[in-house]
């Protein structure tokens, strides 16, 4: 007989499964819970699940034994107790957690209801490698799960951990809401944050380019690549401090880094992770190896690697303001990328080892749930743990001033959370915006409840990535010689002009997933998979360089005039190329750094994707937030040529200057005589310029050419 999956589904029950439930005699059954045999009152069988009834509530501070005879002795997991209903209103802290510092005294407070004691160890170093002793360790009190202490004093500039004993293990971990750390984030920092605060950062405040989401037009960068090729002349490269540079130069005298975003004309920056990321994956130390950073190891605190001083705990969160401040001042919002998803490892994180079973979302049989195919997927549905999202957000919207969150992987959060982020964001009273990854992920979370593109209707005002889009521009990502519109491919045109509506749904024949255009993030490229360029260069190995270029243009113009969010990888401008490496998460700088000599080569294509930009911005028809709106406006042209797709935003759509605006779509190599409605039309965007000096009248027929993006008005 075998007895399996024991689990503690509620204080008093408890649950297994066993192969041949006739074989069972529950005299020889057993709970023991610490020493204590628990009482069965009641118990039943349905197929081979075993259910029991207890007399008295199990004490989560001590293993729970399932005990048969003397042949089977094992453990029942905690993981689904924790995650029920009473669980989870029997411990939950509304409250401040972390360390509240002032210079009279520090009050600290880590929440860890199966911790059988929890010491505080104070430090002189910030170096947990150093495996110095502590110079002082006070115990923490606790009530119903939260562990706190006052401790009077000015503790100003000490390093903390907190000793955990729970079960047969003594942990010493990391605040999981810690502000500042040491070097590789291994111990909390005490510090006063306003010392952190760059001059007048009391005075910086977020640029007012959008009124709607659709206003954005947001430009993903990396700390490390804008400024680790020597041709971008920054002195800081690879730092937070390099963006921050100004008037910095090609030798061709062309703007790099922050002026070269600026003059662009993007609204807003999305910062791949500068939270600090595992020491494992880049060592504060020696930051020789090349790592994105989607290993998160504290959410609080800035990533070391990026700061010119990994050492000084105030440095990193100085310098990151600095960035931000210089970036707001140049009217430029940031969004940061998050990665609440996952953490670095499913064991050495402070979560777990604060209080295992519960941050982290597990199979039914005990496993980690692994929708992120990193080994551990967080578990937002359990009230802590969207508690830490929540907070860590309004924290970092607060204390760095951050315009927007893009949640890595968001189709593991659940939409409960994702929509109290909103209203949690919402209450700071300016435009804050929420968008990520809706994918569906195999991760034990129910359907419904997934923060999923299939769900974007319950979840307003949060955007998605948009794969339609993406995938019908460029071809799948999923197959390797699948073609888009853009490269190539034939019959794309309804879903292009799917596309161009920001896949709302808009008829019987046009169906998209989102209720507004404000859900849809439109792009092509970001820093997954393929960059654009070597893309289309793989499905069209025999075009030019300048037939490529032509292609990267209409690409990124469907993008620019398509109704929704527009999104833009840095360098796609001007066909960056990544050496056709798929997956460059740890390459070294030079396949993911930005070329500026490729961008002075390219400088006629950036000015083109500079003025559809400019285009965008100056013309709200492109930026339709009411679906109803859109469709009272709109009028696709019905018989245009082959692989190309034409549309009329007409009546001051969304209250354009201009009365009706025609946008044609050509992904044929030829040009084509596109047939126009409503009599005289101003061409003001063609295949090479954007601009008033194409301005000229063109009547019925319009010749349209090959692999290119027209705008016309009237
Ligand atoms: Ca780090």
């Amino acid at each position: 007989m075998k007895i399996f999956n024991a689990l503690v589904t509620n204080f008093n029950r408890i649950e297994f499964k066993i192969d041949n439930p006739s074989e069972l005699n529950f005299y020889m059954l057993n709970i023991v819970n610490g020493r204590n045999y628990m009482k069965i009152i009641e118990h039943s069988i349905s197929d081979n699940t075993v259910f029991l009834n207890l007399e008295n509530e199990i004490d989560i501070k001590m293993d729970c034994l399932l005990i048969y005879g003397d042949i089977i002795n094992i453990k029942c997991c905690y993981f689904k107790l924790f995650s029920s209903k009473e669980f989870n209103d029997r411990y939950y802290y509304d409250g401040k957690l972390g360390v509240e510092y002032t210079p009279q005294k520090s009050i600290f407070k880590l929440w860890a209801p199966s911790a059988l004691n929890v010491k505080l160890l104070l430090y002189k170093n910030g170096d947990a490698a150093l495996n110095d002793n502590p110079v002082h360790s006070i115990y923490l009190n606790e009530e119903n799960g939260l562990w706190s202490t006052p401790i009077e004093g000015d503790l100003k500039n000490y390093y903390y951990t907190y000793q955990v004993v729970l079960y047969n293990e003594v942990n010493e971990v990391t605040d999981p809401y810690v502000k500042a750390t040491g070097i590789n984030g291994n111990r909390g920092a005490i510090i006063d944050i306003s010392e952190t605060n760059p001059e007048n950062w009391d005075k910086d405040v977020s640029p007012s380019t959008i009124n709607n989401f659709t206003d954005a037009v947001i430009y993903e960068i990396s700390i490390r690549d804008i400024s680790s090729n020597p041709n971008s002349n920054i002195k800081n490269t690879g730092k937070y401090l390099g963006l921050a540079e100004e008037n910095t130069k090609t030798k061709n005298n062309l703007s790099t880094g922050l002026d070269y975003i600026k003059e662009l004309g993007i609204t807003h920056v999305q910062i791949m992770p500068i939270f600090d990321f595992s020491y494992k994956s880049i060592d504060e130390k020696m930051p020789s190896e090349y790592n994105w950073g989607y290993d998160p190891q504290n959410y609080n605190v800035p990533e070391g690697t990026y700061s010119t001083d990994p050492y000084d705990s105030k440095c990193r969160i100085r310098e990151l303001k600095t960035l931000i401040s210089a970036l707001h001042k140049n009217n430029i919002s940031v969004n940061v990328d998050v990665v609440f998803n996952h953490l670095w490892n499913e064991k050495e994180n402070s979560f777990e080892k604060t209080f295992p079973g519960y941050y982290l979302r597990r199979n039914q049989d005990g496993t980690f749930s692994n929708g992120t195919g990193c080994g551990n997927d967080t578990a937002s549905e359990n009230l802590m743990m969207k508690k830490f999202i929540i907070d860590s957000v309004v924290y970092l919207s607060q204390e760095y001033h951050i315009d927007g969150f893009r949640f890595d992987l968001m189709g593991i959060h659940d939409i409960d959370a994702m929509n109290q982020i909103r209203e949690a964001v919402d209450r700071l009273g300016r435009p804050i915006m929420l968008y990520g990854e809706g994918w569906n992920l195999n991760t034990n979370l129910l359907y419904e409840k997934k923060a999923i593109i299939q769900n974007s209707f319950k979840t307003p005002r949060i955007g998605y990535f948009n794969e339609i889009i993406r995938d019908s521009i460029r071809g799948s990502l999923f197959d390797a010689n699948s073609k888009g519109f853009a490269s190539g491919g034939e019959n794309f045109e309804n879903s292009i002009k799917l596309s161009s509506i920001g896949c709302i749904n808009y008829s019987e024949w046009l169906k998209g997933p989102f209720n507004s255009p404000e859900q849809s993030i439109n792009y092509v490229s970001c820093h997954d998979n393929a960059a654009l360029y070597d893309k289309l260069k793989a499905l069209n190995p025999d075009d030019s360089d300048g037939t490529l270029m032509e292609r990267v243009k209409l690409s990124l113009g469907i993008i620019l005039t398509s109704q929704g969010t527009a999104f833009l990888e840095c360098g796609s401008e001007f066909g960056r190329t990544k050496n056709g490496i798929d997956n460059t998460y740890k390459s070294p700088d030079y396949i993911n750094w930005i070329d500026w000599t490729l961008r002075d080569k390219r400088i006629n294509c950036v000015y083109y994707i500079k003025n559809l930009i400019n285009l965008r911005k100056n013309h709200s028809a492109f930026r339709f937030i009411n679906s109803d709106d859109l469709k009272n406006h709109l009028e696709f042209i019905n018989n245009s040529p082959k692989n190309s797709v034409g549309f009329i935003l007409k009546n001051k759509p969304n209250g354009d200057s201009w009365n009706n605006l025609l946008i044609i779509y050509n992904a044929n190599n030829h040009a084509l005589n596109f047939p126009i409605p409503w009599g005289n039309w101003n061409v003001y965007v063609n295949k090479n310029s954007v601009g008033e000096s194409n301005i000229r009248d063109v009547k019925n027929n319009y010749i349209v050419e090959g692999l290119s993006v027209n705008v016309l008005y009237n």
